[in-house]
């Protein structure tokens, strides 16, 4: 299991002088703005010239090439589109960033994090990988999470700036590990989302609206979120069997399908799971509960087709 640590664990590390911050789209430029507001030195960078202004305005100093950002503070977080942008900006100043701490908060995938953190070690420069669990504007606010992976003693040292902008928790010294999570985050709220599209296209067929929907199912889904826990308990336990719960063979769910092909929705995010549970009860296990269906993705079966939009990382 990973080491997991909140941000109490290092209150007492010094504070860093200044940052700078390289991408100032609207993640990057909320986490500027909330280091200018916390009265931190704070220099920034962006590609595109001129999404600076209302920064600079606030106290920051704008710098006019990638070179002249990197060396104006010790500490450098890079808040770009992705894996292959952050490449592209850091390749070239690569000897201006030895002895300094690079901080990459871009959404990444675990092997592109684990890749630049090599990239990075082979050039002196001490990585710490991030991932944002919050929208722009809960930086600051501190009601969002920000998950860190990599150096240990450059999430310790930057500990009280990296408070500022949410609730920062460290996942281990494997940088590959806060993006994981933030990805498992991610799928979990994804599917949920899907599956509420869905119960609005079947809802539709009522004549309802899906803000009407929305108003039956928010609260509902809030509801059911507290099934989490035992289904983790099931899962973390390894015994399927658990008396209490509600068994596969109880529904595969084809009342749910057959009732969406009747209305002419489309069935495809209930019939994802129905095939999850599918797959145990045709090995056998129908007679066990709901959570077995872990089982169903806890391995990448070999038909799996995988569709990547991204980059990988070298
Ligand atoms: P934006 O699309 O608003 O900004 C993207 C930034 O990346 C811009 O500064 C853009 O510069 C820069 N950029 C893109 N391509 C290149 C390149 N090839 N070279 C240099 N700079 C480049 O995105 P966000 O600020 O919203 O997101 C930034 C990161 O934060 C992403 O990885 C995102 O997944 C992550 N994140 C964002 C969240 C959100 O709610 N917004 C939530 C959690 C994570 P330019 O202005 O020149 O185009």
């Amino acid at each position: 299991m990973p080491e997991t640590t909140s941000a109490s664990t290092s209150a007492s590390s010094p504070e860093i002088s200044g940052v700078t911050l390289l991408g100032l789209g609207a993640m990057g430029s909320a986490l500027a703005a909330a280091l200018l507001d916390a009265g931190r030195s704070v220099t920034v960078w962006n590609r595109t010239a001129g999404r600076a202004a209302d920064l600079v305005a606030g106290g920051a100093t704008a710098a006019a090439t990638v070179r002249e950002a990197v060396t104006a503070h010790p500490v450098v977080v890079v808040c770009l589109l992705d894996d292959a942008s952050v490449r592209e900006t850091l390749g070239p100043v690569l000897a201006e960033l030895r002895g300094r701490t690079v901080l990459n908060v871009t959404t990444t995938t675990p092997n592109e994090s684990r890749a630049l953190a090599r990239w990075a070690t082979e050039h002196g420069i001490d990585y710490l990988d991030g991932a944002i669990m919050a929208v722009p504007a809960m930086i600051g606010a501190r009601t969002g999470q920000i998950f860190y992976s990599g150096s240990r003693t450059a999430y310790d040292r930057l500990l009280p700036t990296l408070d500022l902008w949410a609730t920062s928790e460290f996942h281990g010294t494997d940088a590959g590990l806060a993006a994981l999570v933030d990805l498992a985050m991610l799928s979990g709220m994804y599917q949920m989302f899907a599956g509420f599209f869905h119960g609005a296209a079947m809802a539709a067929k009522s004549g309802m609206s899906a803000t009407e929907f929305a108003a039956r199912q928010s609260p509902f889904l809030a509801a059911m979120a507290h099934e989490l826990g035992g289904f983790a308990k099931v899962v973390d336990g390894g015994d399927y069997s658990v008396p209490g719960q509600q068994s596969l063979d109880f529904s595969d769910l084809s009342h749910i399908v057959r009732a969406s092909q009747e209305e002419g929705v489309n069935p495809a995010p209930i019939a994802a799971v129905q095939a999850l549970i599918v797959r145990q009860t045709a090995a056998g296990h129908g007679a066990e509960g709901f959570a077995r269906i872990y089982e169903s993705v806890r391995a990448t079966p070999a038909t799996t087709t995988v569709t990547s939009t991204t980059t990988e990382g070298a």
